[in-house]
């Protein structure tokens, strides 16, 4: 499972006096010599799995690889500044297909002011694969962390929740100038961005601050997608499943103060809308508690990746 293998990771790869925070978060921060820190993060997106070329529009591809990236920068609260992009081509069609990617990822570029600086590129007789590596930039001391939240906080999250698989995750809008926006003017505790699911990955960031979370289950904001994906497949599962467990939403999961929680929901100040859904405890693992008032524990449920041994 990989969340094995990330423990694994967060156990064995040295620390570094460099490293002001290693892996097992959104992005690394880097210590640079003048007092200044780097954010830095990387994902690798794969014909087949993230997106399927033929299918989706190669320009929606390659926005997609850019803003999964700076979606995790926004996660850590930094601001981006530049990109590495590598690129494994197929061998046939591939410079018409890199032209078509790079439509997209220099506009969202263009968007964020983010500085294409480089990358490679290789071909193989496989399908495509990009990698992308955003870097970018936080005061000292002031990068969001997963390990921050406390007891008594309460959890925010941007935007609505689930089906993006009927498209969205392809228009994935990082939520760039909101954590700027929160990073001066709000205190925030702990940060992580939805990626895999939004109880998968608030279960990480309680797990990085050794509690648990109680989750106000009629207060999840719900996207029409995963109203319509739950009519679709009509197979049991409803919105609030879909909302809870699917992944790509790209959307920020905030750990504040309840006071400021309070003072953030009535300003929403994003443009986009800012909902409590839920408190963190000291009591450990996922709980939701139901317009009863009824606390029960809540399994963690995502997209991760299979990797067997
Ligand atoms: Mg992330």
């Amino acid at each position: 499972m990989e969340n094995d293998l990330l423990r694994w990771f967060a156990a064995n790869l040295p620390s570094h006096e460099r490293l002001v925070v290693g892996a097992g978060d959104d992005a690394a921060v880097i210590r640079l010599a003048d007092g200044q820190q780097l954010v830095a993060t990387t994902d690798m997106l794969m014909d087949g799995v993230d997106f399927r070329v033929g299918e989706h529009d190669a320009a929606r591809i390659g926005h997609k690889a850019l803003a999964v990236n700076l979606s995790d920068l926004a996660a850590m609260g930094a601001r981006p500044v530049a990109a590495l992009v590598s690129l494994c081509l197929p061998q046939v069609g591939g410079e018409l297909l890199t032209k078509q990617l790079y439509q997209g990822l220099l506009a969202t570029a263009a968007k964020y002011d983010v500085a294409i600086a480089g990358g490679d590129t290789n071909s193989w007789p496989g399908p495509l694969v990009i990698s992308v590596t955003a870097l970018g930039e936080v005061a000292p001391q002031r990068a969001w962390r997963r390990s921050g939240a406390q007891a008594g906080d309460r959890i925010l999250v941007t935007g609505r929740f689930g089906g993006s698989i009927l498209g969205r995750h392809l228009d994935a809008v990082p939520r760039v100038t909101e954590a700027l926006w929160l990073a001066e003017h709000a205190d925030v505790h702990a940060a992580i961005d939805v990626s895999d699911g939004l109880s998968l990955d608030l279960s990480r960031v309680c797990e990085a601050s050794r509690c648990g979370a109680v989750l106000d289950l009629g207060s999840i904001p719900i996207s029409p997608d995963a109203e319509q994906l739950a009519r679709e497949r009509n197979d049991g599962a409803t919105p609030l499943d879909h909302a809870l467990a699917d992944g790509e939403d790209f959307e920020l999961v905030l750990v504040v103060p309840p006071s400021e929680a309070e003072r953030l929901v009535a300003l929403q100040p994003l443009g986009v809308p800012l909902t409590a859904i839920g408190t963190i405890s000291d009591q450990p693992g996922l709980w939701s508690r139901g317009s009863d008032g009824k606390e029960q524990p809540l399994a963690p449920r995502g997209w991760e990746h299979r990797i067997e041994s």
